[in-house]
């Protein structure tokens, strides 16, 4: 057996010792005789599996006792048209700060659903920074403000946690698509109205869609919504209003526990910092990489960078292929590269990156 670095942006590469914990427990789960995956859901032991993930998930992010987590299916695409459908009520208008692709793919998905205010948008710099609050123009009476937490394509982050009471409007749920940098550091969830994301990034396998939401935001539901997407439905009946995806959300589970045994979301936090600097601090040092994203508003997760030859780009990808260091392949709609080094990559590995990427400089460039 041999594994390989992989630098995937998602699905990503989940913790080896996760994975081998899953194969010892893949056919017998804890003496019951059955795989996780061939339990009812509404079983004693699946119970046992869900209440725990639960708990953990809501340790490891703080996350206050008004809040609801539900673990649903569709990913982070379908919640762009459930999150209107659920939280707009009597409102009519939606404010989204757009500031890559996966922020505009959600705001033109709620367009089906609701007047959308483009409160800021970071579109004519080419997607290199995010707006600052005090240029977001929100509307009168938004139903919620939404942002995406981290562009995984472009590569763009916020690194705090936005406080809408710091521009005036305290009362307007913020929303915040966490796809790609839930649980990568400490965060005041009492910021948001609702937090969510697919879980192939930072959590376990496709699949599995997590929702905080907070209460006062559930129950408001538009008469269409299918019942598996009504939040108050699901929230309700423990996310166990259909059948979730029960696998997924075990190997979460033991994610959670991988994360609580590593020291927390504090200890991931600073080992992330640790591994952009490293990767980053590279490539701005050198003339032969680059990176164009505002140095306050570089992702930690995704880190996406040039060749200032592009004609070398696929040398690039195949030598470092051949040295273990898989899917560093840009998005199409960026090119060049892009390492995707969420909370399962080990300084190790990004410090293999850095000397390959030196290794291959000094021998191109
Ligand atoms: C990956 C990603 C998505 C898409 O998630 P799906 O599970 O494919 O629906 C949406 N938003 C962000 C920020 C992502 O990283």
């Amino acid at each position: 057996m041999s594994r390989v670095l992989n630098f995937s942006a998602g699905p990503a590469a989940l913790p080896e010792s996760v994975l081998r914990r899953a194969a010892e427990e893949m056919l017998d789960w804890h003496g019951t005789g059955v795989s996780v995956m061939e339990m009812s859901h509404r079983s004693a032991a699946f119970q046992s599996i869900y209440t725990q993930a639960e708990a953990d998930f809501r340790e490891l992010l703080g996350v206050p006792s008004n809040y609801r987590i539900l673990f649903m299916q569709g990913g982070a695409i379908a919640e762009n048209a459930i999150i209107p459908m659920n939280l707009l009520g009597d409102k009519r208008v939606a404010d989204y700060v757009v500031t890559g692709s996966w922020s505009a793919k959600s705001q033109k998905e709620a367009r089906k659903f609701a007047e959308v205010n483009i409160a800021a948008s970071s579109e004519s710099t080419g997607f290199t920074t995010i707006p600052a609050m005090e240029q977001w123009q929100l509307s009168a009476d938004p139903a919620y403000v939404f942002i995406c937490s981290n562009e995984t394509i472009v590569g763009v982050e916020y690194g705090f946690d936005p406080d809408l009471a710091k521009i005036g409007r305290a009362g307007l749920p913020l929303v915040a698509d966490m796809s790609s940098n839930i649980l990568s550091r400490p965060m005041d969830v009492s910021r948001y109205g609702l937090i969510f994301g697919g879980a192939q990034k930072n959590i376990g396998p496709a699949g599995l869609t997590f929702v905080i939401v907070r209460e006062d935001l559930l129950g408001k539901a538009h008469q269409d919504c299918p019942s598996a997407f009504d939040y108050k439905l699901v929230a309700e009946n423990e996310s166990m209003y259909n059948t979730p995806p029960t696998y997924a959300i075990y190997i979460a589970g033991l994610v959670f526990q991988w994360l609580r045994a590593q020291g927390g979301l504090e200890a991931m936090a600073e080992r992330n910092a640790a591994k952009a600097a490293l990767l980053y601090d590279t490539i701005d040092a050198s003339g032969f990489y680059e990176n164009r994203i505002d140095r306050a508003c570089r992702s930690r997760m995704n880190v996406p960078f040039l060749l200032r030859d592009e004609s070398l780009n696929s040398v690039f990808l195949e030598e470092s292929a051949a040295a273990g260091l898989v899917q560093l392949k840009g998005h199409k709609s960026v090119g060049g590269m892009r390492a995707s080094i969420y909370n399962a990559m080990p300084i190790t590995g990004v410090q293999a990156l850095v000397d390959f990427m030196l290794d291959f400089e000094k021998r191109k460039g």
